[in-house]
């Protein structure tokens, strides 16, 4: 049952597609600045306070790319999210993506591989070889013989004392090691600013991400798959993008912050 207060479908339609024309306003706005075409840049909309409603709303504006931060959440949502857009597809709805794309933003336990392997499309936060072990090994099983997991190496870039990410010294050491795995696909990076971080801040961070990101490609680790940066959430995605970012990971600024969330 409705309550009087929940927003209609179209109003919550209305409302997404104003803020994410705005985000995608603010991305092409950073790619200018950056000399960089505005194509460069991935959006993955972060679902994690997201409402159902909006996840379906955003679906039906053409994003394909959302991600997650637990296992749990990402293998129902991926699931439940898939057959919404399946149907879409099957009634000819315009202008939806042909496919979705998940990516797993959080850190994944090695227990939790087989559970989460099967949804992910993009794990985002590679962070030992322990990890990289365990779903070389579970993988040919998992996503079918011949599907690599695709991954990018989460490194801890900020300084923080953070629980995730490689430190930067273990950096290209860990994609040296993930590129030998056959049932891996390295292709990237990804980083975290500090919450607390200005601009400049978070734009230092990303700047020590890319100077790894660089380096590891001068060194032909992983080839050509090493293609991506992934860098920036809502209060400083255009820092990301000034540093080459070539994803960017937004939430709030698209779904609202969560204490604006209407309860559920
Ligand atoms: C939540 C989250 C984001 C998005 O954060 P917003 O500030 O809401 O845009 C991006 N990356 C990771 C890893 C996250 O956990």
């Amino acid at each position: 049952m409705q309550d009087a207060t929940t927003d209609t479908a179209d109003e919550v339609t209305q409302g997404l597609s104003e803020r994410l024309a705005d985000v995608r306003q603010r991305i092409a706005a950073a790619c200018e600045k950056a000399g960089r075409r505005t194509e460069s840049v991935t959006l993955v909309a972060v679902t994690k306070y997201a409402t159902p409603e909006q996840i379906r709303a955003l679906i039906r504006l053409g994003v394909a790319d959302l991600a997650e931060n637990h296992v749990q959440n990402l293998q129902q949502r991926a699931t439940q999210f898939n057959e919404v857009h399946h149907r879409m597809l099957t009634s000819r709805t315009p202008g939806i993506a042909p496919k979705l794309r998940w990516h797993m933003i959080g850190h994944l336990q090695r227990n939790k591989v087989k559970l989460a392997a099967p949804h992910i499309t993009m794990l985002q936060t590679l962070d030992s070889l322990r990890l990289a072990e365990e779903i070389d090994q579970v993988a040919p099983k998992l996503l079918g013989a011949g599907n690599r997991m695709a991954c990018l190496m989460q490194i801890n870039c900020s300084g923080e004392d953070q629980k995730t990410g490689v430190a930067v010294g273990a950096a290209r050491h860990l994609a040296e090691q993930v590129a030998d795995m056959p049932n891996l696909r390295l292709m990237g990076v990804m980083t975290m600013a500090r919450i607390s971080d200005t601009h400049d801040q978070a734009r230092h961070t990303y700047a020590r991400c890319r100077e790894i990101f660089e380096e590891i490609k001068q060194h032909k680790i992983a080839g050509e798959d090493m293609r991506h940066l992934s860098m920036g959430m809502s209060d400083d995605f255009e820092a990301g993008i000034l540093e080459g970012a070539t994803i960017v990971r937004i939430g709030s600024a698209i779904f609202g912050k969560r204490d604006e969330q209407p309860s559920s």
